[in-house]
């Protein structure tokens, strides 16, 4: 795995959207410092895959910034955003009928505008970093779910994103093949990149989080380092919540 990124601090101050009359983002603030990972938890419907939208701009928010590298992005192209910022949802969201070379070749001359040679020799060496380059030439759909996520996480990684964000990357996975796709977010982690990871894999967080996230009714109810976040909550809906889930 380990490559060079270029990863940028993230910034989200008093985000907030709604969907009609439901109010699903309250005012969030996160801070992610260059080279560190921050896990989101919280219950269903809080508000983190919303967060996680906004962020890049598939949503835009009512009000608040999003800040990368210290610059605001709300007013940038979305396009060129989509590069900087990659993300890996829980259905992996590969195009079906492409190979898998082709599924990374795909935005690196759409959207990176690289030359097919250029496109070819990116893919591949990604490929290679995440242990599939074997797989270059097969559908999605011939591949594990834990491989087809790796496919979409090299496929972000290819785009030489500043920050990653992951959308339960592993809940949609048989649990024999969790184990690999978050050993490959770790490295990731481990290599320097910026991270976003929204999961219900508390060990990941208490393992390789540099600050955990609590969300509950559209804001982060407790942020701190996983020591205090599952060691010594303060807030009773952490509390319970953990109480829950561990
Ligand atoms: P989480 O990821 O924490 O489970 P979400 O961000 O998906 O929560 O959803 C938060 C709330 O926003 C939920 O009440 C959900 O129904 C609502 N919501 C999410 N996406 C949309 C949408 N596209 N249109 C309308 N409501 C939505
Ligand atoms: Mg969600």
């Amino acid at each position: 795995m380990p490559d060079s990124y270029q990863a940028a601090s993230l910034e989200v101050t008093g985000i907030e959207l709604a969907f009609g009359n439901n109010k699903v983002l309250r005012g969030v603030d996160l801070a992610v410092p260059a080279g560190t990972t921050a896990c989101v938890i919280g219950p269903s419907g809080s508000g983190k895959s919303t967060l996680l939208r906004t962020t890049n701009r598939l949503l835009e928010p009512d009000a608040g910034d999003v800040r990368l590298g210290g610059q605001s992005v709300l007013r940038s192209n979305p396009d060129e955003l989509r590069r900087r910022i990659g993300m890996v949802f829980q259905h992996f969201n590969l195009f079906p009928h492409k190979s898998v070379l082709e599924n990374l070749t795909l935005p690196l001359r759409k959207i990176k505008k690289l030359s097919p040679d250029e496109a070819v020799a990116a893919a591949e060496h990604q490929l290679d970093l995440v242990g599939l380059r074997h797989k270059a030439s097969a559908r999605p759909g011939n591949l594990s779910g834990g491989q087809q996520q790796r496919v979409a996480i090299a496929r972000a990684l290819a785009m030489k994103p500043e920050v990653m964000l992951f959308d339960e990357a592993t809940s949609a996975l048989d649990p024999e093949l969790v184990k690999g796709v978050l050993a490959l977010m770790a490295e990731l982690a481990k290599a320097g990149m910026t991270m976003v990871v929204v999961t219900h894999e508390m060990g990941f967080a208490r393992e390789v989080a540099d600050q955990v996230a609590f969300m509950d009714h559209g804001v982060v109810v407790e942020a701190g380092p996983p020591a205090q976040i599952f060691s010594a909550a303060e807030s009773p809906r952490l509390q319970q919540f953990l109480s829950q889930v561990l």
